[in-house]
């Protein structure tokens, strides 16, 4: 950058707020490759199918299902809802899933949560075989990202990873902090990055110093489910910050709104690259579900 009339660089006048991490437009991408793949496998005679349970379904599940489907036939893999009652009981949703299993056309399972109380889901996780779990979800599959050798991950950890790596920085070496340590999300994507040579810190509902941590991170991965959490001031200059945090709150006015876990316009101002909410991770989170549905067909 040329120096200003007092010989002095412009860029330590003004600092330029983050670049924003378009989720959206980048699965568009990601859902273009997918396309032509699933294009691919179906001209040369194979099924890209994907079967999504719902197990006593309610408003809001029948509703992201019917998206699901679109999404799916949106790039040519055929979706199939399984519906089963609110009363079905342990064994005869894992009696489908095990059907499921077996039918060779299918080439990609989901449970959709939440299921029935009675329902022990860690159990359907476990049924799903290897190689038709798009969700990454069975404990086969979270195993292999610890071996290093991850196949199907689960598709939020994988869309904030793939997100951070849009951005061009240099994870090797980074210090990356991720908040949250849930199995789909907070867990596989410290490791994704660790794998990466990146320094990973796991915070936790019991870690003393949230900010002092999050001001050390290069790449910060906020996966908690609280809105706000993150405050701009925990954010280090240049920072990636990664915003998984889908929360719904009430402004003044009474009308809702939903946001992340991050305070995104304080936070902006100090980071390199951020994400959105909405528009970031959860869109990103679609495509990597409906790669992880090829990457299945074509195993
Ligand atoms: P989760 O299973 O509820 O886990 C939340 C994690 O946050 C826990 O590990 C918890 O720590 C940690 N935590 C809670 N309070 C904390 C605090 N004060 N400081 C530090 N850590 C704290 O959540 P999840 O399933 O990973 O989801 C997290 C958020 O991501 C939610 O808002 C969810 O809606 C959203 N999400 C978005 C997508 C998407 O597609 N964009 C997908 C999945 C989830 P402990 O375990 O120690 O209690």
């Amino acid at each position: 950058v040329a120096p200003d009339a007092q010989g002095a660089c412009p860029c330590y006048h003004a600092r330029m707020a983050a670049k924003i991490i378009d989720g959206t437009a980048i699965a568009a991408k990601v859902k273009e490759q997918i396309k032509e793949q699933v294009g691919q496998l179906k001209s040369q005679g194979k099924s890209v199918r994907l079967a999504a349970m719902l197990v006593g379904a309610t408003a809001a599940g029948e509703m992201y299902a019917v998206r699901q489907g679109e999404a799916c036939r949106a790039v040519g893999i055929e979706y199939e809802l399984v519906k089963l009652p609110e009363t079905a009981t342990q064994a005869e949703v894992e009696a489908k899933i095990e059907a499921l299993n077996r039918d060779p056309a299918v080439t990609g399972i989901m449970v959709h949560l939440p299921v029935p109380k009675h329902v022990d889901e860690a159990r359907l996780q476990q049924k799903i075989e290897l190689v038709k779990d798009v969700e990454g979800v069975n404990p086969g599959n979270l195993g292999m990202i610890v071996l290093g050798r991850a196949v199907n991950v689960p598709c939020t950890a994988m869309a904030a990873f793939e997100l951070i790596k849009s951005t061009g920085v240099s994870i090797r070496g980074a210090e990356a902090v991720v908040v949250g340590a849930s199995e789909i999300v907070g867990k596989p994507v410290a490791l994704l990055l660790s794998d990466e040579r990146a320094t990973v810190q796991i915070c936790r509902s019991a870690t003393p110093d949230l900010a002092g941590h999050c001001r050390k991170a290069d790449i910060l991965v906020a996966a908690v489910g609280k809105a706000g959490i993150i405050r701009g001031d925990f954010v280090k200059e240049g920072a990636v910050v990664i915003d998984v945090g889908i929360n719904r709150i009430t402004l003044p006015d009474g009308t809702k709104k939903t946001v992340g876990d991050v305070d995104f316009d304080a936070a902006k101002e100090k980071a390199g690259w951020i994400t959105p909410v909405p528009g970031g991770v959860g869109p990103m989170t679609v495509a990597m579900l409906l790669g992880n549905v090829v990457k299945s067909a074509k195993r």
